[in-house]
């Protein structure tokens, strides 16, 4: 694998740099505070192209490949971690995943809009009853005249209130288990789709979280995304891909947690010079660094394997585990680092501690993660 950035990725870089550092990094806290980021920041993100990375031009896209949404996602994940989650779910989940699946009239319908950031999607798949046996879902479509009739309900939605349409995953037809479940593309408008918004988040609490209820919801025979019965494998695949993205976003967050201990450890005087002069606050800031390039390699390794077109699934879910738990160590041991002060809101390390702690739960938990890597491993799988 070659580590150097070409121009373009290099550029791409520099454009999300730039912007993090005017857009995002001022007002991350504020929208922490008041809980919602503001959401013109959605069509910015569009008009620099970030949320149509990897997609082709002809749907309006902005091409590039995986290492620069990598590159743009660990920007954006360094500034703050809810903007980064929006473009994770919007374009890596819904996106990425109807540009792979959908039919002509479903990527001319949706593509340019989602890519410029005039819509949103969401990702529905997990819900109140099923979160890491996901294909076990119970959300029911069944077939209704030349359509479907669907009732269930989809919990922990990221953008959940915002979307223009959902990536709905629901069970159709009497397979058991995974094989029956099929994905559809469902407009947030449709008649009998409700959203209850989530409140009271640990972190990421810039972004939009909803409980989805779909009661009675009629959808026509075009709304299916892939082949019916297919729709396991359509998340799981969303769901691979994503978790490089999540792995980028963690990156990010090791980043800010570097820089932010760096800086003060400089500063901060005890014992009569810099705390940054003590060899246990090295170890806090070697253990930082390392955790940082790691986490920053594997994630990387998996970009460079599905620009080859080469199977990557293990390696993402490798990718995730490993800079979910990074992000938060290195969350943590900024916060020591910066003493009594981390643990006050006027700092920024709290914030990155507390959005570092979902990368660890969603897109598949830590334990989940740990069951592919060993099944692929063993042979056996331990689900
Ligand atoms: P459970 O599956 O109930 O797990 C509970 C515990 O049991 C975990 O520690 C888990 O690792 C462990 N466990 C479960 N099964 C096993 C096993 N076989 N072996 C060992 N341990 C096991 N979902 C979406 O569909 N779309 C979204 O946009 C989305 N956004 C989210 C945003 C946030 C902020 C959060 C918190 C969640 C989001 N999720 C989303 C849901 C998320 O993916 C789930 O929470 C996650 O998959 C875990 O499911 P669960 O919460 O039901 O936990």
């Amino acid at each position: 694998m070659n580590l150097e950035l070409s121009e373009e990725q290099a550029a791409v870089r520099r454009l999300a740099e730039d912007f993090v550092a005017r857009e995002v990094v001022p007002y991350a806290a504020a929208w922490d505070r008041a809980e919602s980021v503001d959401r013109g920041i959605v069509k910015k993100l569009g008009a620099l192209g970030f949320l149509g990375l990897t997609i082709p031009e002809e749907y309006g896209g902005s091409g590039g490949d995986h290492l620069a949404y990598c590159l743009v996602t660990e920007e954006l994940g360094r500034g703050d971690s809810s903007v980064r989650g929006i473009v994770s779910v919007s374009l890596g989940l819904v996106a990425k995943t109807i540009a792979h699946w959908g039919s002509e009239e479903q990527k001319r319908s949706w593509l340019p809009r989602l890519t410029s950031g005039e819509a949103l999607g969401c990702f529905g798949l997990t819900e109140p009853g099923t979160g890491s046996d996901a294909g076990n879902l119970a959300t029911r479509a069944v077939p209704d005249g030349d359509g479907y009739l669907v009732n269930g309900s989809k919990m922990f939605i990221t953008n959940g209130t915002w979307a223009d349409v959902v990536l709905l995953f629901a069970r159709t037809g009497d397979a058991p288990g995974h094989r029956g479940v099929s994905a559809f593309l469902v407009p947030t408008d449709t008649p009998g789709l409700s959203r209850r918004p989530i409140h009271g988040k640990l972190g990421l609490r810039g972004q939009a979280t909803a409980e989805v209820v779909l009661q009675d919801v009629r959808l026509p025979a075009h709304a299916l995304l892939g082949p019916e019965g297919k729709g396991f494998s359509i998340a799981m695949s969303a769901l691979a891909k994503g978790r490089m993205s999540v792995a980028a976003g963690c990156v990010g967050i090791a980043r800010a947690a570097l820089d932010a201990a760096v800086a003060y450890a400089g500063q901060r005087e005890q014992f009569g010079r810099s705390i940054a002069h003590y060899q246990l606050v090295q170890e806090l800031i070697s253990d930082i660094s390392v955790d940082l390039d790691a986490a920053r390699l594997l994630t990387w390794r998996v970009a460079d394997l599905i620009d080859r077109g080469e199977e990557f699934a293990t390696a993402a879910s490798k990718a995730k585990l490993f800079a979910s738990e990074a992000a938060v160590r290195a969350a943590n041991n900024a916060l020591q680092v910066y003493g009594g002060y981390g643990y006050i809101d006027e700092y920024p390390v709290g914030k990155l501690v507390r959005d570092a702690r979902v990368m660890t739960l969603y897109e598949g938990t830590s334990q989940i993660q740990k069951l592919i890597i060993g099944r692929a491993e063993t042979g056996v799988s331990a689900f």
